[in-house]
């Protein structure tokens, strides 16, 4: 089985509770919370990455 990642790529989002701008990884492999206030940001749905914040800005 292929593993590419093109959108392997970095994500900035902002928390919706506290309003914290946190940069993580396009396709999380894991569970991502806010590193401020623990509010889970994005988490892994079947190889992709579903996510409960804003995304304010895609970094290549
Ligand atoms: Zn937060």
């Amino acid at each position: 089985m292929e593993m590419q990642e093109p959108n392997s790529k970095f994500i900035k989002l902002r928390c919706p509770k506290c309003k914290n701008e946190q940069i993580t990884f396009g396709k999380a492999a894991t569970k991502v919370n806010c590193l401020v206030c623990g509010k889970p940001l994005a988490e892994p749905t079947g190889g992709k990455t579903r996510f409960k914040a804003r995304i304010l800005e895609v970094l290549d």
